[in-house]
């Protein structure tokens, strides 16, 4: 399943040919969208003993298997479940990992929801979380207990961009038998190969890039060979499922995702280097810029950029910033990312285990599909408006 006949595909191919069988359904291109609860069977033989594999619509159907399987593809995993949201499968690999009594380590730079999951349901069925510095490297290992199971990471961190030595991180992991889960959903396999580079459950939220337009909910989680079983086990006894439509629309994004991302990347450059040269600007949080951090390990580790980034302004009054905002006409505000839409939103990152120094506000900018020189604009007349309102 994860290696196509003839060897791995190149990533534009496989987004084209993943989980699609048109000849299993009469020379239709996309797959079918079953709607299913029941699903019958002939005989008493047949519904007990056969072992039919599709037995019920929460479990397994054609419309399922057709997505799950083109992202396993993709990943280059044993095997892949659908989660109901991006949320739902972070916290589903963690739990397929971790047992009362339990530990897990995880990113200073995670997704909130992630982080409150962990403090308040983990904790809730006896699982302690220690939060790190995601720049830690190799020197994890010193954090490891021996009830530790996981280390949760998400490279470049959610708000804040920090880009993570996944390999070294990995490497310790893996000497210490410590299964390494990875929110992928900024870069998605096209852009960091997350298996490949040591992590053993991949997590995405399909609600952002996969989906690609801003209109259904969807997570998924990829396990190697040695992982894959309680991930299933787990997701099945949630009773976790999801809709065939939103399903339809996640193998539908799929299909454009290596163009979209093209474009995002630099569509999302452009805005980047221009708001690096601004005045009111004090830096730009985005791997892909040569003056970034975590440039060098971005370059060595992945194969292009997506189209969220953060930008710290000069020091300004909150008053300031929301002129700015409230009158951006391309740039919506709004939660979420991913779409072929422009967004901008203050972000304010929690940290607990590490300092975010800043001096000036923050705003997260996802750079969508618009003409560049449209946007530029937009940001152009916004910082016009931030000025006059300092
Ligand atoms: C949006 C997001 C999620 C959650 O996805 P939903 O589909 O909104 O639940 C998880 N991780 C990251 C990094 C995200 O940006």
């Amino acid at each position: 399943m994860s290696k196509p006949e003839g060897g791995p595909k190149r990533p534009e191919t496989a987004v084209v040919t993943a989980g699609r069988k048109p000849f299993d359904h009469h020379g239709l291109v996309n797959p079918p969208v079953y709607h299913a609860s029941t699903i019958l069977h002939r005989t008493v033989e047949a519904l007990e003993k056969e072992k039919p594999r599709y037995t019920y619509g929460r479990r397994l159907t054609p419309t399922i298997e057709a997505l799950q399987d083109a992202i396993c593809e993709l990943e280059g995993g044993a095997g892949t479940v659908l989660c109901p949201s991006g949320l739902q499968a972070c916290t589903l690999a963690l739990m397929s990992v971790a047992s009362a009594g339990d530990h897990v380590l995880v990113t200073d730079s995670v997704y909130g929801p992630t982080r409150t999951f962990c403090d308040k349901t983990l904790a809730r069925f006896g699982v302690s979380t220690t939060y790190f510095d995601p720049l830690i490297g190799a020197d994890i290992e010193r954090l490891f207990r021996p009830n530790t199971r996981a280390v949760f990471l998400e490279s470049p961190g959610s708000l804040t961009f920090e880009i993570q030595d996944v390999p070294a991180i990995a490497e310790a992991a893996r000497a210490a038998n410590v299964a390494v889960i990875l929110d992928n959903t900024w870069a998605t396999p096209l852009l960091f190969d997350a298996i490949g580079h040591g992590v053993d459950i991949a997590v995405m939220a399909a609600t952002k890039y996969i989906v690609g337009h801003s209109d259904a909910m969807l997570g998924t989680v990829t396990a190697t060979d040695k992982h894959l079983k309680r991930l299933r086990d787990t997701h099945g006894n949630l009773g976790l499922t999801v809709g065939p439509d939103d399903i339809y629309l996640g193998q539908r994004g799929l299909r454009t995702l290596a163009v979209r991302l093209k474009q995002h990347q630099i569509n999302a450059m452009r805005l980047a280097e221009w708001l690096g040269e601004r005045p009111e600007v004090a830096r730009v949080l985005y791997p892909a810029l040569p003056s970034d951090p975590g440039h060098a390990i971005w370059k060595r580790d992945f194969k292009g950029a997506s189209g969220l980034f953060a930008v710290e302004l000069k020091p300004c009054s909150d008053a300031a910033v929301a002129a700015m905002l409230n009158g951006m006409t391309l740039f919506g505000m709004g939660w979420s990312w991913g779409g072929y839409e422009s967004l901008i939103v203050p972000a304010r990152p929690t940290r607990t285990a590490t300092k975010f120094d800043t001096k000036g506000p923050v705003i997260r900018i996802h750079a969508g599909l618009e003409n560049v020189d449209d946007l530029l604009a937009d940001l152009d007349a916004g910082l016009a408006r931030l000025k006059n309102a300092a």
